[in-house]
């Protein structure tokens, strides 16, 4: 077995050699923390946000979207706090000149202690029969001991943050004597704040422009078009507005891939409320966006909520869907409860009223919010790891296939002429003009039939549809199946049914 880090550059490589992402502007030798999707990437995300639009949009009658301009007037980022307190704490490594959050710092080590309780109880599951882990939990001297720790520095790490207190930050990362990961020394300077929003200028000429902002979240273009989506839509509460599109954040630490971008894709869904009720839909959203990740198949352990102790400056309660990436749980999805603070902030900056009335109280109030946001590039990554294996096989070859979940899989079938001649390939492009209409296919006569299957296997294409010399005798094909490498013959106008 590699190791995570190993597994980590494998699945990079593979990205890279089957076109599914490429370093953005490789030729000049990159672009930091910026990357292009290729062939297969766009894709599997395509199918990634058609597969949650449908779920937020169209299978629920109360939720509607939107697709805001990334341009918004700069007041609007003055509003939501974003051009006073979107900030990351910064600090510096003065051996290695190395940049950190200092707040990812101290979470890497409070995630250390929860890998070395995982270990130790990994360790006596294998060593005694009947075990029970509540117990052990409870008894054994180490794991006490790093939950404490755990503890301690969690919630002084909650406090500090939410002081802002800069220097007390500093100091725990220097009590919890944590090295620079490069240096390894502990030379550190003090912690700074940085602005994560990108500025620019609008208008033909510097010096009388308007500075403006790349917006860093999609969620405020649904605030300011509240009113008109509540107007002309004829919206009742609760109901929802969704939006997918770009965010720009100038990232201080980008190390991992499409995990941390500073252009990325967001799937956000504000969820407006009646104020008193937003703990009630903030639970119903957290059951229905797990419940979303479950439906593509992939293991419920892989999955796992954190709640905030550090709330942003907007929410009364947050939760994070954490993902088993390769490097450790990391957040994929946040759900937020905003309570009314953007659109009353809106209120107070734009002067106009965005409330609601509601005929059933006959009161007009602003309503609470609950906010889903997930990355795109996120899930994206959550897909591609999970489904990267490596593979033995029974005749002692290996194989590298992407399982990725037939429902967003780039390409859902591949046909092949068993032989470049004998009116295979005829027949084959017949079968694609069929399948085309419906689905994305691929035909490939290159190379033996092996070879093409471990290619398709590679892409993570779910099914290889054969063409051999008995399908000009009697109109049969055979459908392989990737995972299982299973094949079973098909009448060719079975095919569609047997896919879908
Ligand atoms: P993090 O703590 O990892 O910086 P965040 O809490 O700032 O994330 P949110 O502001 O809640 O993230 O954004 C919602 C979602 O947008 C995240 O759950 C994540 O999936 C995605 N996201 C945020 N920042 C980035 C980024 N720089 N690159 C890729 N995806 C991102």
């Amino acid at each position: 077995m590699p190791s995570s880090e190993d597994l980590f550059k494998q699945i990079i490589a593979h990205a890279k050699e089957y076109g599914y992402i490429f370093p953005s502007s490789e030729i000049y030798d990159g672009l930091s923390a910026v990357y292009d999707y290729g062939q297969y990437g766009v894709e599997l995300k395509n199918n990634i946000k058609q597969y949650w639009w449908r779920a937020m949009v169209q299978y629920h009658e109360n939720i509607v979207g939107i697709d805001s301009a990334i341009f918004m007037h700069p007041t609007i980022w003055k509003a939501s706090g974003h051009v006073d307190a979107f900030n990351d704490p910064l600090i510096d490594n003065k051996d290695s000149k190395k940049r950190y959050r200092a707040d990812v710092l101290i979470e890497d080590f409070i995630q250390k202690l929860e890998e070395k309780i995982e270990k130790e109880i990994e360790k006596a599951k294998k060593k005694f029969e009947n075990f029970d882990e509540e117990f052990f939990c409870k008894t054994n001297p180490n794991i006490l001991r790093n939950k404490e720790k755990i503890d301690s520095v969690n919630n002084r790490f909650a406090a500090l943050m939410n002081e802002t207190d800069l220097a007390g930050i500093k100091s725990l990362i220097e009590e919890l004597e944590i090295a620079c990961p490069v240096s390894g020394t502990k030379n550190w300077t003090d912690v700074r704040q940085f602005n994560l929003m990108f500025a620019t200028q609008m208008g033909s000429v510097a010096e009388g422009a308007d500075t403006i902002y790349l917006r860093p979240e999609t969620a405020q273009g649904i605030f300011v078009n509240f009113l008109n989506v509540y107007k002309t839509g004829r919206m009742k509460i609760p109901f929802g507005i969704a939006q997918i599109g770009k965010a720009f954040r100038n990232e201080i630490v980008a190390r991992q891939f499409i995990f941390r971008m500073r252009e990325f894709e967001q799937m956000e869904m504000q969820f407006f409320v009646r104020p008193g009720e937003e703990i009630k839909w903030f639970e119903y959203w957290k059951t229905e966006r797990k419940k979303w990740h479950l439906s593509l198949g992939i293991s419920e352990n892989d999955y796992r909520f954190h709640d905030h102790d550090k709330l942003a400056h907007y929410a009364n309660a947050a939760t994070d869907i954490e993902f088993r990436f390769p490097f450790g749980f990391k957040e994929l999805e946040g759900i937020h409860s905003r309570t009314d603070f953007d659109l009353s902030q809106h209120e107070q900056y734009s002067g106009k009223k965005l409330r609601y009335f509601d005929p059933e109280t006959n009161e007009s109030y602003v309503p609470f919010v609950i906010e889903t946001s997930i990355g795109v590039d996120r899930m994206f990554l959550a897909v591609l790891s999970h489904a990267y294996t490596e593979e033995s096989l029974p005749d002692g070859s290996t194989r590298v296939v992407l399982k990725i979940p037939a429902q967003i899989a780039p390409i859902k079938a591949a046909v092949l002429p068993l032989v470049k001649k004998d009116g295979l390939p005829e027949k084959a492009r017949e079968i694609v003009e069929i399948l085309k209409p419906k689905m994305m296919c691929q035909y490939d006569e290159k190379d033996a039939i092996g070879r093409r299957y471990r290619r398709q296997d590679a892409i993570g294409t779910p099914y290889c549809i054969t063409v051999d010399n008995q399908t000009l005798e009697d109109d049969t094909v055979t459908i392989r199946e990737r995972d299982s490498m299973l094949q079973k013959r098909v009448v060719i106008g079975e095919i569609l049914r047997e896919l879908c």
